[in-house]
């Protein structure tokens, strides 16, 4: 009989969102007649925009119109959606970027799963403490992770961000080879300054190290100042890559597509002294698994960067953010202290028991779902996250719940 990968073995499944659902279903099936409203969703609700549907619909009669009919496209996106990103996300920011720099794909979380196969099996990763759990996960099952003790792994690297460092985590004591770093970031909400961010990349730049730098939530950044790119800094194009995606930005979460930029000048070593190309690296990777993102899903892509549907795009965001900002009122009014939220859809709360007590608490007493900070990472417990995904109505309803059982904190 054939041997499962070890690895798969080591993986538990996602105990977080399966904890949840649990006992979410469990008092539903308790309190039939109460409506749960989630904060917890990861998940945007509102449609698309008119712009990227017209997109859409055309694209459709393209793909039955034998001449205009499009089967396999380029590995790494059309130029009609490679221009504009390179036009409007890189260059309008004065970054240089070239289109074949760049790899649309049908999504970040494939993207900055499937990355590290780039780099030797034995790198050593380093993540932030609350993390997005796809990194640690994707390189345990490459072999990455070493034995887990006490909720982390041994071979993985955390760093620590919680009130006291201000969400900025510390270089790490040990150097790692390859590290992940979200802003906005998820879970916290939280960003680094031009100088922080900087900061990490001239680490990386003497360090030797690559970083893996996931900007899925760049477009609710407010803040004057803050980087919308790891490119804004100086040096980055020799140790980045970033992920980028228009589930969040544009609400693709159903619809798929996001993009990396993988600079010509990110070398890595060949381990013989001599180096490889990272671009050429991910291109060839990416000819060898995949075929690329559908057709008629980069031309609604494409359509975001439309003068009206960027337009249309911002309004959907300033929706969010108005959701993000009653929320942090509301959580601050009751005495509850709140980071993130201002330049990212989720807040971060400091919870005045435990994560899962707070959790417990909110669902039983008030109907209420959010997620536990503790299901992020260690750093986590004693927080939770609150999302600003949900619709304005639940969001204010959501508030009036809190406020009422704000007596029980
Ligand atoms: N990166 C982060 C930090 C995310 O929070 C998410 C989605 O929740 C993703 C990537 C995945 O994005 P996509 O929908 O493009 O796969």
């Amino acid at each position: 009989m054939i041997t499962v990968n070890e690895n798969f073995l080591k993986l538990e499944s996602n105990y977080l969102f399966a904890e949840i659902e649990r006992k979410v279903a469990e008092y539903k099936e308790r309190h039939p007649d109460k409506r749960v409203i989630s904060l917890g969703i990861g998940d945007v609700t509102r449609p698309l925009v008119p712009a990227v549907l017209e997109a859409l619909r055309e694209a459709i009669d393209d793909m039955g119109d034998a001449a205009r009919f499009k089967g396999y496209g380029p590995y790494g996106g059309y130029s009609f959606l490679r221009d504009p990103i390179m036009e409007y996300d890189y260059r309008a920011r004065g970054i240089d970027m070239a289109p074949d720099e760049i790899f649309v794909s049908d999504g970040a979380k494939s993207d900055v799963a499937n990355f590290q196969e780039l780099f030797a099996r034995d790198s050593i990763v380093a993540v932030t403490d609350p993390v997005y759990p796809v990194y640690v996960d994707s390189n345990v099952l490459a072999g990455r992770g070493g034995e887990k003790v006490d909720g982390q792994w041994s071979r993985i690297v955390y760093m620590p961000c919680d009130k006291a460092n201000n969400f900025v985590p510390a270089f790490p004591a040990k150097r790692p080879d390859m590290i992940y770093l979200c802003y906005p970031n998820n879970p916290t909400g939280t960003t680094l300054t031009r100088a922080q961010l900087q900061g990490w990349v001239d680490y990386a730049r003497r360090e030797g190290c690559v970083i893996l730098y996931d900007s899925a939530y760049e477009a609710y950044i407010r803040t004057p100042d803050i980087p919308h790119s790891i490119y804004e800094l100086e040096g980055a194009r020799e140790v980045a890559v970033e992920f980028r995606s228009f589930s969040k930005t544009a609400g693709f979460t159903g619809l798929r597509c996001a993009y990396v930029a993988v600079p010509k000048s990110l070398k890595i070593s060949d381990g013989k002294g001599g180096y490889v190309d990272a671009n050429h690296c991910w291109f060839r990777r990416q000819a060898t698994k995949y075929n690329g993102c559908p057709y008629i899903v980069q031309r609604a892509a494409a359509a975001t960067y439309t003068e009206k549907g960027r337009r249309e795009v911002l309004d959907v965001i300033a929706g969010y953010q108005a959701n993000a900002d009653l929320l942090a009122e509301a959580m601050r009014s009751l005495g509850l202290e709140v980071f993130g939220g201002v330049d990212a859809p989720y807040l971060w709360v400091k919870t005045p028991m435990k994560s899962w007590d707070f959790f417990d608490l909110l669902l039983n007493k008030a109907a209420l779902v959010c997620t536990p900070g503790a299901g992020f990472g260690k750093s986590g417990e004693g927080y939770a996250r609150l999302t600003a995904f949900g619709s304005p109505a639940d969001t204010r309803e959501a508030i009036a719940r809190i406020t009422d059982l704000a007596k029980d904190f």
